[in-house]
C-alpha cells in the first residue's frame, strides 16, 4: 500500500478568528523549510489541514522525523488518498491494515464534506459487515485506530496519529531576543518561546578570547540544535571584558552585586538589539529562586527600567522539570559540557536582595552606558552557526 500524502493537523482553536490566514501561511513556510532537501511534490492547504504530497522517491521516514520539529502541528500521519465510495474505502483500508500487520483496529470515520450518499456510521457498519473477510478485526476498544476521513479531494485513510510538537508556528508571535548562556535553562527557555510562535535572535556574552572562539564553542552547537525547531540561527556574540573592566574600575565595594549588574547589562544590551532587529520581547531562562540572582528582588532590580517586554518561560519550573525538557529536546548533553561562562567569574556569594536604585547607582558609577556602546562595537553577528 502506497502513501500519497502526509496529513498535518493544527490545533482547532487557531482555525477561528483573524489569526487563521497568518497561522496557516506561517505553518506552510515552516513545513517547507523543515523539509528543505527532502524529495516531495508540494505542500497543499486544503483549508482544514495541510498535506505534504509525496513523490515516488520520497523518504517517508525522514519526512516524518523532520515534521517532528515543526511547532503548530498537533498531529500528523502518512495517508492514502482513495475514491470516496464505500467499496473503494473498504478495499484500500484493508490493504493498509494488511500492510501494517496490526490485526485489531478501531475504526474512526469522519466526513469533512457531507456530499456523499453514505454517512460515517455507514462506513463503520460496512466494515463490521465485511469483517470476516478483512485483514483486521474491528474492535472498538483497540488502542490502534484506522482513521477514515472523507474530504473534498477524496477519502484519506491512515493508521494511528503521530503526536506533533503542538504550540504555534514559529514567527506568528514575532521576533524576540533570547539571552542565551551556556547553561541548561536558557536553551529550554528558547524552546518554550519558540513553542508559542516566537522567532528567536540569540545574544550571548562570553568570557573567551574572541567571538570566533565563542561561536566554535558549545554555544554555536546549542544554536544549531535549537535551529532544528525554527531555522533561526542569528547570534550576537558580545565579549564581556569591557563590562568586567568597567566594573573593576568602579571598586570592590559593589562586588557582591556584580551578578545583578551583569543581568541589567544583559537586558540593556538585549533591549538595544531588540530595537534594531524589530523584536518585541526579550527571553531569559530565569526561574524564581533557583539561584540567588533569581530572587524576586534581584530579578526585579535587574530588569527595572527595561522598556522591552521580558518573557521568562521557566519562571515556575523546577530544575528537574527543566532538565527533563532539555533532555527531550536534545540540548542537555551540550549544556553540561564544561564552559567558562561569564557568571562563573562573577562574584561568589552574591547578595540575595538588591534594589533598582542601587543597581542604577552602580550602573552609572561603573560608566556602564559607555561599556554598552563599546561592547556593541565589538559584537559579531553570525547568521549561520555551522
Ligand atoms: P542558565 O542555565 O540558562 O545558564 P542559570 O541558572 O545559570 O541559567 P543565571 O546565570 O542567573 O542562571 O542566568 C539567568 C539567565 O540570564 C539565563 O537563563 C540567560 O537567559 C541569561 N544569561 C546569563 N548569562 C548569560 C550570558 N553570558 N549571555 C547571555 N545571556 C545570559
Ligand atoms: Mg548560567
Amino acid at each position: 500500500m502506497e502513501f500519497d500524502y502526509i496529513e498535518l493537523h493544527y490545533g482547532e482553536i487557531w482555525l477561528r478568528g483573524k489569526n487563521r490566514p497568518a497561522f496557516i501561511s506561517m505553518l506552510m513556510r515552516n513545513v517547507k523549510r523543515a523539509l528543505d532537501g527532502e524529495t516531495y511534490s508540494s505542500v497543499v492547504n486544503t483549508g482544514d489541514r495541510l498535506l505534504v504530497k509525496l513523490s515516488a522517491d520520497s523518504s517517508i521516514s525522514s519526512i516524518l522525523s523532520r515534521l517532528g520539529y515543526v511547532f503548530g502541528i498537533s498531529w500528523y500521519a502518512p495517508s492514502a488518498l482513495v475514491r470516496s465510495s464505500l467499496a473503494s474505502i473498504i478495499k484500500n483500508a484493508d490493504l493498509l491494515a494488511g500492510a501494517s500487520g496490526i490485526s485489531s483496529l478501531k475504526i474512526v470515520a469522519h466526513r469533512s464534506v457531507k456530499n456523499t450518499r453514505f454517512d460515517s456510521k455507514a462506513i463503520v457498519s460496512a466494515f463490521l459487515k465485511n469483517s470476516g473477510k478483512l485483514h483486521f478485526t474491528p474492535d472498538k476498544y483497540a488502542s490502534d485506530k484506522l482513521f477514515i476521513n472523507v474530504t473534498k479531494i477524496g477519502t484519506l485513510v491512515h493508521i494511528n496519529k503521530i503526536k506533533g510538537l503542538g504550540g504555534l508556528p514559529v514567527g506568528v508571535s514575532g521576533k524576540a531576543v533570547v539571552l542565551l548562556s551556556g547553561g541548561i535553562d536558557s536553551p529550554v527557555a528558547a524552546y518554550m518561546a519558540m513553542k508559542r510562535g516566537i522567532d528567536p535572535i540569540y545574544v550571548h556574552m562570553h568570557a573567551l578570547q574572541s567571538n570566533e572562539e565563542a561561536k566554535a564553542s558549545k554555544i554555536g552547537r546549542l544554536v544549531a540544535i535549537l535551529s532544528s525547531y525554527s531555522g533561526s540561527q542569528k547570534v550576537y556574540y558580545v565579549p564581556s571584558h569591557i563590562f568586567q573592566s568597567h566594573v573593576l574600575k568602579a571598586g570592590s565595594r559593589y562586588g557582591r552585586y556584580e551578578t545583578i549588574v551583569f543581568k541589567r547589562f544583559l537586558f540593556r544590551l538585549a533591549e538595544r538589539i531588540a530595537s534594531s532587529e524589530h523584536a518585541s520581547s526579550i527571553v531569559t531562562g530565569e526561574s524564581i529562586g533557583q539561584v540567588s540572582s533569581q530572587t524576586i528582588e534581584n530579578m526585579s532590580a535587574s530588569s527595572h527600567s527595561i522598556g522591552t517586554f521580558i518573557l521568562r518561560p521557566l519562571i515556575s519550573m523546577d530544575k528537574d522539570e527543566i532538565i527533563g525538557i532539555a533532555k527531550r529536546i536534545g540540548t542537555f548533553d551540550t549544556s553540561i559540557i564544561k564552559y567558562r561562562d561569564v557568571c562563573s567569574i562573577n562574584a561568589m556569594n552574591p547578595k540575595t536582595k538588591s534594589t533598582p536604585g542601587l543597581i542604577d547607582k552602580i550602573f552609572s558609577a561603573a560608566n556602564l552606558e559607555e561599556a554598552l556602546d563599546l561592547s556593541m562595537g565589538r559584537a559579531s553577528i553570525v547568521s549561520d552557526s555551522q
